[in-house]
């Protein structure tokens, strides 16, 4: 019988948590506050956008959200972030992805101070993660180690398999993982025999963004699989990148799709604003 993993229930649990954590912060006089800056009106991102307000209400952190035009120039959202490294009352920067394609995201992300870069996408930071040092860390791949965490998964001497090399799961999740003594094999769209390879996989964790391309003849039984992909279907039906029904039977545990890894991502983010927050309590203190 595979396990599922359930991200939801997970979920629920940190936002209870983090609640009692916003409210210890808030006794020291600090009001944990998110910037959100959101360029365009590209509605995907709106989505994504007010649930994370809706969320950061819920727990007790305020947030102070700027929509610029979506023909904003790359000195004009430079500005914007720039004012948000210098508020002392905004503890996390986010910039919501994707970009319009008159900005250099690299740029904008290296705009944001380290010390307030709450996704962890600053290279600064993703250098301190390679580094075995991890500051602010990708929101996914952090809820990943949760969800692992959380049934008592221990990837320490286990075979990892990653299908995907983005900047925003695959690579930081391999340095996630190593850094909790894994070994990391990372996969990709050129890679050769990829099923030779994830049969081997005590973890196999698929972020292609390919629906349902991962059937049991990639699984080794009794697997730990977790499905990252999030794909709207023509129908409107989101599916994953594992074909669940078949995986499930061969998989030891699986992360459902919807309700797996999806709902710990906006958690690790609120998280992750809190830490930022408290380390301003502790600097204060000093
Ligand atoms: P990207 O498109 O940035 O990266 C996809 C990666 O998968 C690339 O490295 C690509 O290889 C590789 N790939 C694509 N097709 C294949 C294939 N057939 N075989 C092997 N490797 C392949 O995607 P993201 O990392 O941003 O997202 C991946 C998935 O995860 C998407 O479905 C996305 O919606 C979902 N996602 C879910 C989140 C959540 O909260 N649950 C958060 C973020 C993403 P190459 O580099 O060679 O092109």
């Amino acid at each position: 019988m595979t396990v599922l993993m359930d991200g939801k229930k997970l979920a629920q649990k940190y936002r209870l948590s983090l609640k009692k954590d916003a409210e210890l912060i808030k006794q020291h006089g600090v009001v944990p506050t998110l910037a959100v800056l959101m360029i365009g009106e590209d509605p995907a991102s709106q989505v994504y956008f007010k649930s994370k307000q809706k969320l950061a209400a819920e727990i007790g952190i305020a947030t102070i959200d700027t929509v610029m035009p979506v023909d904003s120039s790359q000195q004009a959202v430079i500005r914007q972030i720039k004012q948000y490294n210098e508020a002392a009352n905004i503890h996390g920067i986010l910039v919501e992805l994707p970009l319009p394609p008159q900005l250099d995201e690299k740029a904008v992300m290296e705009a944001i101070a380290p010390e307030k870069d709450v996704d962890g996408f600053h290279p600064y930071n993703i250098g301190r993660l390679f580094m075995d040092d991890a500051g602010p860390v990708p929101c996914t791949p952090a809820g990943i180690m949760a969800l692992l965490a959380e049934y008592q998964l221990d990837p320490a001497g286990k075979r990892v398999v990653i299908i995907g090399r983005s900047t925003i799961v695959g690579r930081p999740l391999a340095a996630m993982l190593l850094n909790a003594d894994a070994t990391i094999t990372i996969t990709h769209s050129k890679t050769n025999e990829l099923e030779r390879i994830t049969r081997n996989a005590d973890i196999l964790v698929v972020a292609a963004g390919q629906p349902e391309m991962i059937t049991q003849k990639y699984i080794k039984p009794g697997a730990i699989v977790i499905d990252v992909g999030i794909n709207r279907l023509g129908s409107g039906k989101i599916v994953g990148d594992v074909a669940q029904e078949d995986v499930k039977q061969r998989a030891g545990y699986l992360t459902p799709v919807p309700g797996g890894v999806g709902p710990m991502t906006s958690v690790m983010l609120m998280k992750q604003t809190l830490k930022l927050a408290k380390r301003s309590v502790e600097f204060e203190r000093r």
